[in-house]
């Protein structure tokens, strides 16, 4: 697994506040309750591992996990849970955009979704916000344990296809924590970006 060694490294919630460690970042985003904690603690082998970020106080922070040789994993915030207040909304999309827009470090970006429910208007919003950089994206189709496999094949299909059309430089593959199903093509995808 390639997040094996990781550990919990800090936690940010101010764009000043962004650790200049000089290596390599990939982010993790997704709609609260589609299953980002567990993709992370499935990728990572470790029960526990994402459920830190959801910490209460920290659940609208950016939360960074090293795994060694300065590659860093970035948990962001889950979206579309519970209504927030205003102001915690407007905070929380100029972190975000900001971050996905002009993070350096940043090599690539994962998106969980519900297989069940995929690209929402909020995944989409992320995309628009992170596609002008070109760097590249991978979709996480979670919980596919919970579709059939001729359903799984007609999604999968029908997410990439939506996909291609405006976002010429993401991937996209089933996957499920519950089953492990998934794991060594997204090591493989992820892994690729950090050679580069
Ligand atoms: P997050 O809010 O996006 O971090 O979502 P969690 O990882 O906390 O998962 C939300 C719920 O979905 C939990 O009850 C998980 O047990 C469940 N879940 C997550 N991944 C899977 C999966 O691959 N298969 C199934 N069947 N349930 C899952």
């Amino acid at each position: 697994a390639l997040f094996r060694q990781a550990k919990f490294f800090t936690t940010v919630n101010h764009l000043r506040d962004l650790p200049l460690h000089g290596g390599k970042e990939v982010a993790f985003v997704g709609r609260s309750n589609a299953g980002k904690s567990s993709a992370i603690n499935t990728l990572a082998d470790h029960t526990r591992l994402a459920y830190t970020s959801k910490t209460p106080g920290r659940t609208q922070h950016l939360n960074f996990f090293e795994f060694g040789d300065g590659r860093f994993l970035v948990d962001l915030p889950g979206y579309g849970y519970a209504k927030v207040p205003p102001d915690v909304q407007a905070h929380w999309e100029h972190l975000l955009s900001r971050y996905l827009q002009t993070r350096e470090y940043l090599c690539g970006l994962v998106v969980i979704m519900d297989a069940r429910h995929p690209l929402t208007e909020r995944d989409r919003g992320m995309l628009d916000w992170f596609a002008p950089t070109g760097k590249p994206v991978h979709v996480l189709l979670t919980k596919s344990d919970k579709l059939s496999r001729q359903e799984s094949t007609l999604t999968l299909r029908q997410v990439k296809a939506e996909l291609a059309e405006r976002y010429p430089n993401c991937t996209v593959q089933l996957f499920s924590s519950l089953k492990k199903l998934g794991v060594d093509e997204a090591d493989a995808v992820i892994g690729s970006w950090f050679e580069e």
